[in-house]
């Protein structure tokens, strides 16, 4: 039982988050005394993360590399009838892997604890389970992930999906992963079909859409995939996992969370793309790369670092889900890959974009479908009503 051990760093929750923080400090400081709790039985739940090369510094790539499942050179688009090639290398991470090399890494490093429990309360340099018993550590880290409930949400759209992976009878048409195929009924905001082609018969195939509203419809969504693969010639295919998500796309900021408070939680994600590993990574990095007594003040450090991006971000979903009606959204998304050159693209990924990046984004935006008053409205307190879908 672990009771009143002093820790150098305790981590609540065991997601991405949690996890990339275990294999960074056993990496770059294997005597720290890591503990990671985490309230499911498994680690790091069912998804499959993805990132651009670009996103990760060389420093993080050190110790992160070893954690990829595959990696591909670029990827494509298919929008408005265009097919572009983007040379930026993209990879994955598959959490039960990353679940299976976070058990092998406890049976090597001596110094990571792992316990199953539900964290209630965090406090500077102690952490409340539910069942009552307290834990002291000098760097208490909340990697809970989104928080459902227990405060204010910040306004938003969402980045809604099913994903299904499936192992076909033949070769998947392309050997590169597709970020974005709009060639699908666009009701309900701008959609898109992903495809991941992890070999060449097993194929990660999502229905996505952003959209003003959180509800999906799941088995709509497995019925759109069904119909993509069967208009692609697949009728015939093993249907091996299924995930789904509905991410916050805020245009709001989040109520201020506590210094120590990392993760989706913290505020460490892209707010217009969803993607964490870019943030959470780096995070990682930086956290792992100083004492647990200097942890807070990294953070922060971080957090600074990523201001003008996060403010031009919420700007960004503002003007996606309140100023354009969902159904010209989808030209915002071909003026970006249409027109922009892989350099800001990749900047813009990685949440390392400048303020040329960003007049390059903003300006030029079609002015078609727009509601000016909608979008003043959305900075007034009370939410604006969802667009008609
Ligand atoms: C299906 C899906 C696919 C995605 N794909 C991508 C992608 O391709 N690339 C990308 O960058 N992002 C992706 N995202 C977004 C990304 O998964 C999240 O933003 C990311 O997981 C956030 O990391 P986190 O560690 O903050 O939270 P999480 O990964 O959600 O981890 C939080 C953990 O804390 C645990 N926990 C919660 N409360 C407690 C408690 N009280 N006590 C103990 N443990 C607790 C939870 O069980 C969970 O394991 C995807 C999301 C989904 C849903």
């Amino acid at each position: 039982m672990v009771s009143k051990s002093e820790f150098d760093f305790v981590i609540a929750g065991g997601g991405l988050q949690g996890s990339l923080l275990a294999f960074a400090i056993s990496s770059l400081q294997p005597s720290a005394r890591i503990l990671l709790i985490e309230k499911q039985r498994q680690f790091c739940g069912n998804h499959t993360w993805s990132f651009h090369r670009s996103d990760l510094s060389d420093t993080t790539w050190k110790w992160f590399g070893g954690l990829v499942d595959k990696q591909w050179d670029g990827y494509h688009v298919e929008l408005g009838g265009v097919t572009r090639h983007i040379p930026i290398g993209y990879g994955s991470v598959f959490s039960d892997q990353l679940s299976q090399k976070l058990v092998a890494l406890r049976s090597t490093n001596a110094n990571l604890t792992t316990l199953t429990g539900s964290v209630q309360r965090l406090e500077d340099q102690r952490l409340h389970l539910e069942t009552g018993q307290q834990i002291t550590g000098t760097a208490i880290l909340d990697c809970r992930g989104l928080s459902h409930g227990d405060q204010p949400q910040p306004r938003s759209g969402f980045q809604k999906f099913v994903g299904l992976e499936v192992e076909l009878e033949e070769d998947w048409i392309a050997s590169t992963p597709c970020l974005m195929d709009d060639r699908i009924d666009q009701s309900d905001g701008f959609r898109f079909i992903y495809t991941l082609p992890i070999s060449p018969r097993r194929l990660l195939v999502e229905d996505t859409r952003f959209s003003n509203t959180r509800t999906l419809d799941r088995t709509a969504c497995r019925e759109v995939i069904a119909t993509y693969l069967r208009e692609r010639g697949f009728t015939r295919y093993r249907v091996c996992r299924e995930e789904s998500g509905c991410l916050p796309m805020p245009y709001q900021r989040a109520p201020r969370h506590s210094q120590m408070t990392v993760g989706y939680r913290g505020g460490f994600f892209h707010p217009a793309t969803g993607y964490s590993m870019p943030l959470v990574a780096n995070l990682a990095d930086r956290i792992a790369s100083s004492p647990a007594a200097d942890a807070a003040a990294v953070i922060a450090a971080f957090r600074e670092q990523m201001r003008f991006q996060t403010t031009f971000s919420l700007w960004l979903n503002r003007l996606l889900f309140q100023l354009v009606t969902p159904t010209r959204r989808r030209e915002i998304f071909r003026r970006f890959y249409g027109k922009l050159p892989a350099s800001t693209i990749q900047r813009f990924y990685a949440f390392q974009f400048t303020a040329t990046d960003a007049a390059r984004i903003f300006l030029g935006r079609p002015p078609m479908g727009l509601t000016p008053l909608r979008f003043l409205q959305s900075f007034r307190e009370k939410r604006c009503p969802a667009f008609p879908t």
